[in-house]
């Protein structure tokens, strides 16, 4: 019997007495799973508050964080506007829109795909790495072949307005990230970004369910106009997301090839391990970014956001800008994150 198991039944033999942020429900020792937690989801950016409710559809009536992050996540990918996330995504360079997701769950299963071409649920496509193969990654057209084969549907994830932002932006062909709309003084009259003023950013999701176990997803067509072929953090277990249910969970959001250098994710949770809060464990990891790259730092977005066992949460980010929402029974907020600089 796991330790926190027998704490539990401890409890509910001792008393029905509410601990913290946990309610008692049972009154013997012998009914299975004794507590009901309260719910909470939070997720990058505030296009996150319309993944959170997609969530909440799942976590508000009992059900697993496992299901509720794929769900929530799926509302951004089929969202076309959204030109950083699944269908309308931005293209790489040659034109391919190429997707990077993984999921993880309480039990330290996981499943990703990266750069998948044609699928817009690629959160589901990683969902069924996870659950129907004995591997945790695939890759191009392995992801896409194993995707078809399980009924999944291709189609052009390219729309027409991505297709006009890669083709203005080949007139210049200048691999430029940037860092995000506050940060930047964008004018859309005169467009100096070519591709808009958020060519990149990512729905990175973690939650807590009623049963106190947590989950997460992050997906994302990752940097526009990179080199065909590039990954960057997002689908990678522990750098774009990191779930270990008996402290917390983790996601990123920004410049993926800086978060990959220091395992940012799993460096947050490892942090919280540590004692430090959500907030915290977020701040070291942008700090640790600056010390590894102090002059990149400068132009460059990176955002944490995480979560602790305690329903506790928090973030921080390099730059102004950097937004999450979060969604629980008693709150539906879109906050903007401290940051560095
Ligand atoms: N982290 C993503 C990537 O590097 C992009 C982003 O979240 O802004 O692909």
């Amino acid at each position: 019997m796991s330790t926190r198991r027998k704490f539990l039944q401890a409890s509910v033999i001792s008393s029905a007495a509410v601990l913290t942020g946990r309610q008692v429900l049972a009154d013997t020792a012998t009914l299975p799973i004794p507590v009901i937690n309260n719910p909470v989801v939070i997720s990058t950016w505030d296009f996150g508050k319309a993944a959170n409710a997609g969530a909440w559809t799942i976590l508000g009536k009992g059900g697993r964080a496992l299901d509720a992050v794929e769900a929530g996540v799926k509302i951004p990918e089929a969202d076309p506007t959204n030109q950083s996330i699944g269908y309308g995504g931005l293209p790489d360079r040659d034109g391919h829109v190429t997707l990077d997701a993984c999921i993880m769950d309480e039990q330290y299963n996981c499943g990703s795909v990266m750069a998948l071409e044609h699928i817009v649920h690629a959160i589901s496509v990683a969902r069924l790495v996870m659950e129907k193969t004995p591997h945790i990654v695939l890759a191009g057209d392995g992801a896409l072949q194993f995707a078809l084969a399980n009924g999944f549907k291709k189609e052009n994830l390219l729309t027409p307005e991505s297709e006009r932002a890669w083709k203005k932006w080949l007139k210049t062909a200048k691999y430029d990230p940037v860092i995000n709309v506050e940060n930047q003084l964008y004018n859309k009259e005169n467009d100096p970004m070519p591709g808009g003023p958020n060519n990149h950013d990512t729905i990175g999701m973690v939650a807590m369910d009623a049963g106190g176990n947590l989950s997460g997803a992050c997906t994302t067509s990752g940097m526009a106009y990179k080199i065909h072929g590039r990954v960057g953090d997002s689908p990678i277990i522990g750098a774009g997301l990191y779930v270990d249910n008996e402290i917390g969970a983790a996601t990123s959001t920004g410049v993926g090839e800086e978060v990959i250098r220091i395992v940012g994710s799993h460096l947050v949770v490892e942090l919280m391990r540590q004692g430090h809060s959500p907030e915290a464990a977020c701040k070291e990891a942008v700090q640790r970014i600056i010390k590894r790259s102090p002059e990149k730092s400068k132009k460059i977005q990176v955002g944490f956001l995480a979560l602790n066992k305690k329903g506790e949460y928090g973030a921080y980010a390099l730059q102004k800008g950097f937004t999450y929402a979060v969604k629980s029974g008693k709150e539906e907020s879109v906050y903007a994150s401290k940051s560095i600089y």
